[in-house]
Order: structure tokens, then C-alpha cells, then sequence
């Protein structure tokens, strides 16, 4: 007699069955994993400052350097870690949380991979490492995932073995009111605040004048070793607590003595997008600054000093709208209690300090003719594209860039990094920048995606576009001979001692270098 075929039921149980053995077989019964809450270790006293070194990082390689010098000075124990690469990033995805942005697994990946070292290379045990080593980082409680990093760090810690780390913030809009009293060990007190600003805008001026020299130098390298000098130069003066304005004009002898030509027609090719993605100078954006320079182009970089002059921006329009509110405004950041035009006349103060502060430092070494971008202005112009009121990220910077640098004729080509999973700079370099080109249709845009691999699409996209704005450099400069009537050889001896020193800088009048350089002969 035949058997009578076996019901669904019987098929799913048997099934459930031969799963529950095997899981049982190879240990993989399921438990309850308990919810994960975040402690927040914090702690962190004055008395522990003189043992505890405090991890930071996260800007340029310049900027880490100058602000662990400038911490040191005021009695900090400083370990910049080094620039995130492709082991970060790996160490980051397996004990991060999934659909982070990019910036949050390299830069958590890179502190788990110098503590994985600390305690499986140097055998510091991970309780010791705990108690003598924490994180600094930069925080904020803007709309998009930087709000949440600390806590995405910490639970990241805790399961790569680090629980209790402590990661410290130090929120970017918090000023003087998140200062932490004199017994804490992070003492955000105005001379914390001047060592920080200072050794940012002196590491901004250091990049902003080796970019623009770099792809001129005659001597491959002559460059870089000017700024190996000039850090050794400015390290010195802030652990030393000597003038930085008078260390930096030690350091323009170091840029003035680099043999350049400045008669190549280089494509000038304007960074801008997500701030770390386009700030990082390793495997972050695939070396994206140096990539560009070894194909022939001149970089453009952001400075820090604007992120900054952004914050202020922030807070000067939160505040003037808040006027009006006053008494009914007495959560976070409201005026309640508070005096609003005062509030507006520090943050005009603030404002003016750091402009001035930066234009005596670019004096000092030697960056003639920087403009630092005046907010309202960018406002203006981004606005009827992107409301200036959503934030995050770049906000609405990355609109108002692109838009200055085409109808300013200030690059002949801007490329946007957006790190994969951002979402501001994914809506605006994907979504509101095409709509900007309608308008512009001369532009010549690049948005790009760091994913941390995919090294040569990304470089293959950005080489299309280069492409073109190689030869629009080249057409701009041979123009610019042709009105001058000379050729390559009268130009050039046309130039005076002045104009042929690697500090020089001409007066803009189109996009290129070496065509400004032209256009400016007597
Ligand atoms: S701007 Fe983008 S990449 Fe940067 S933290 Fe926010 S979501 Fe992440």
C-alpha cells in the first residue's frame, strides 16, 4: 500500500525540526540578546589629565598635527590618530551598526583599530585601556547622523571589546557654555577655545598656500617638505607658547624659496560636499586632493575657517529670528531669560575675530589674496534653490558654492565628494544640483560617491570630467596670450622677479592660475 504523501503542516514541521537539531549540532541556538543602553561614560577629572591621553583627529594632517602641539601646551596629554584608510573603515563596518554614512565607520574604525593595536600588539589590557585613554571628537545635534555618532562610537566600542570607553564631546556650536568647570579633565575654557581656532586657521593657511603651490613646483617634493619644516616651525611655537604670526613668516621663507613655473594651464577643480569626505586626505575620498594634482589639475580646497564662519552664521540667524519669541522661547537654544542683541553683537564680535585672525596668519605666510566666503552672500544665492533653514550636513554651502564658483568664474570644474549613506549631501549633490545646472549649463559639475571601495570608478569618473576642464584651462590660457599678443617665451619674460616667487598670487580675472597670471602682466 502506498503512504499517503505528507501535509504542508507535516513538511514545516519536520523542517523546524531538522533546523532546531542543527542549530543544537553546531551551537547556534538562538539567546535573547539584552538591549544595548548607552551608559555614556563620561567621566573625566582634572586629576586624571596628567595619565590620560586623549585620542583625537579627524581633519586634515596639518590640523592634527597644530592642534595636538597647541593641547599640548595647555597641559594635555594628545595622540592624533593617523589619517583613516581602508583598515578603519573595515574595523568600523564589522562593529558598527548597519546603514551608517561613510565618515562614521572610518573614523569610529580608526579609533577600535589603535585600541585593537594598544591591546593585541602592546598588550595593554582593555580595562586599563579604558581607564587611561579616551576619545575626542567633534558632536552636534544636527538633523543628520552626526547627531547620533557618539553613541553610535560607544556601542561600536562595546563590541569590539572596549566597554566603557569614554568618548568626549566637544559640540561645535556650544562655545564657552559647555565649558566643564575647573575640576574637569577637559577644561573648554577660552584658552582651550584660542589653542583650537588658532591651530586650525594656522593649519588652514598652511594647506590653502601648499595647494596652490604644489602643482607649479619644479622640484617634485620641494613642496611637501615645506610643509614638513613648517609644522616642525609651527609645533614648536605652540608647545613653546612663542608667536604663531611670527613662526608663520618663518615658515613663508620655507615656501619662498620653491622654484615654480607658474606658466602651465591647469585645470583649477573646486572640492566641495560633505565636509569630512572632502576634508580627509587618505583612503576616505581615495587620496582625491593628490589623485587630482598627479593629473595635471590645481585643487581648490575648503577651509576649516568657513565650517566655522558657517556655525556663526547658524547661530547670528537663529538668533535674530528668535528676537521676536523671547518670552515663549525657553527650550534649548532660546532666548528666554536671555539678552538677544547682546547674543548678536558677541557673535558679530566672534565673526570679525576669526576673519581677522585668519587674514593675519595668510599675511604672515605668504597667502595673498585668499577671500573667505561671505555667508550671506551664499545664503542669497542658494536660497532659491535650497532653503537656508534645512541643515545638516553643508546645508545649503554646497548649492551657494557651486553656483559662486561658475558665476565668479572661480574653477573651471567642481567635483562634490559625497560619502555613501549621507543623506544631506545625497539630496543635494544628486537632487538640487541639477537643478542649478539647468540654470548653469556651462558648468562643469562632478558629484562623486566614496564608498571606501570602488577605487577605480570613482577615479575614472573624475578623470571624464577632467577631461574637459583640461581643456577648457587650456583654450582660457592660450586666449589669454592671444590678447596679450605674446607667446609662451615673451610671457614668461615679462614676468618680474616678484610675480616668478612661489607667494605670488595674481588678481583673479578668469578661472586659471597661469591664465590670471597673463591677463596681469605690465
Ligand atoms: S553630513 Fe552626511 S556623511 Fe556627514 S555625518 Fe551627516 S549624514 Fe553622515
Amino acid at each position: 500500500m502506498s503512504q499517503s504523501p505528507l501535509t504542508f503542516q507535516e513538511i514545516e514541521t519536520e523542517v523546524q525540526e531538522f533546523e532546531a537539531a542543527e542549530r543544537k549540532r553546531l551551537g547556534l541556538e538562538p539567546c535573547p540578546a539584552p538591549q544595548w543602553h548607552d551608559r555614556n561614560p563620561q567621566q573625566f577629572e582634572r586629576a586624571q589629565r596628567k595619565e590620560t591621553t586623549i585620542l583625537a583627529g579627524g581633519l586634515t594632517i596639518a590640523q592634527d598635527a597644530l592642534l595636538q602641539a597647541a593641547l599640548e601646551a595647555i597641559g594635555y596629554r594628545i595622540e592624533v590618530l593617523p589619517c583613516p584608510d581602508t583598515a578603519a573603515l573595515h574595523y568600523g563596518k564589522e562593529f558598527g551598526n548597519r546603514g551608517q554614512c561613510n565618515p562614521t565607520y572610518f573614523t569610529v574604525g580608526n579609533l577600535i583599530k589603535r585600541l585593537i593595536h594598544l591591546r593585541d600588539r602592546d598588550g595593554v589590557a582593555a580595562t586599563e585601556i579604558a581607564q587611561r585613554y579616551v576619545f575626542l571628537t567633534a558632536g552636534a545635534c544636527g538633523p543628520c547622523r552626526f547627531g547620533t555618532y557618539a553613541t553610535e562610537y560607544r556601542k561600536a566600542l562595546r563590541d569590539a571589546g572596549f566597554d566603557g570607553f569614554r568618548v568626549l564631546l566637544f559640540q561645535q556650536q556650544g562655545g564657552f557654555k559647555q565649558a566643564t568647570g575647573p575640576e574637569a579633565g577637559l577644561e573648554m575654557n577660552p584658552r582651550f577655545f584660542a589653542q583650537v581656532v588658532k591651530s586650525l586657521i594656522a593649519g588652514d593657511v598652511l594647506n590653502a598656500i601648499s595647494y596652490r603651490i604644489r602643482p607649479y613646483e619644479i622640484c617634485v617634493g620641494d613642496t611637501d617638505r615645506a610643509i614638513e619644516r613648517s609644522k616642525e616651525i609651527l609645533c614648536e611655537a605652540f608647545r613653546t607658547g612663542r608667536s604663531i604670526v611670527k613662526a608663520l613668516l618663518r615658515c613663508r621663507h620655507q615656501f619662498e624659496a620653491i622654484k615654480v613655473n607658474w606658466l602651465q594651464a591647469k585645470p583649477k577643480v573646486m572640492i566641495i560636499g560633505e565636509f569630512w569626505a572632502m576634508t580627509t586626505e587618505g583612503d576616505g575620498n581615495h587620496h582625491l586632493q593628490r589623485f587630482l594634482e598627479s593629473q595635471g589639475a590645481e585643487v581648490d580646497i575648503q577651509l576649516v575657517t568657513a565650517w566655522l564662519l558657517y556655525l556663526i552664521w547658524q547661530n547670528q540667524r537663529d538668533t535674530r529670528r528668535r528676537l521676536d519669541l523671547r518670552e515663549q522661547d525657553a527650550t534649548g537654544k532660546g532666548l528666554a531669560g536671555r539678552d538677544g542683541v547682546r547674543l548678536l553683537r558677541q557673535l558679530w564680535v566672534a565673526e570679525r575675530l576669526l576673519r581677522l585672525i585668519f587674514h593675519t596668519f595668510a599675511r604672515a605666510i605668504g597667502l595673498r589674496r585668499y577671500h573667505l566666503p561671505d555667508m550671506e552672500e551664499l545664503a542669497t544665492v542658494a536660497q532659491p534653490f535650497y532653503d537656508v533653514e534645512l541643515r545638516g550636513g553643508e546645508g545649503h554651502m554646497e548649492v551657494g558654492k557651486l553656483i559662486q564658483a561658475v558665476t565668479l568664474n572661480k574653477a573651471h570644474m567642481v567635483l562634490s565628494v559625497k560619502p555613501f549613506g549621507c543623506m544631506p549631501s545625497s539630496g543635494v549633490s544628486d537632487g538640487i544640483q541639477s537643478a542649478v545646472l539647468n540654470r548653469l549649463p556651462q558648468a562643469i559639475f562632478c558629484p562623486v560617491e566614496t564608498s571606501g571601495d570602488g577605487e577605480v570608478n570613482f577615479q575614472s569618473r573624475v578623470l571624464m570630467y577632467l577631461f574637459k576642464a583640461r581643456r577648457r584651462a587650456k583654450e582660457e590660457f592660450e586666449m589669454a596670450l592671444q590678447r596679450r599678443r605674446l607667446d609662451l617665451n615673451e610671457a614668461s619674460g615679462l614676468m618680474s622677479r616678484l610675480q616668478k616667487r612661489a607667494t605670488h598670487y595674481p588678481a583673479h580675472v578668469v578661472a586659471g592660475s597661469a591664465a590670471n597670471r597673463v591677463c596681469t602682466l605690465r
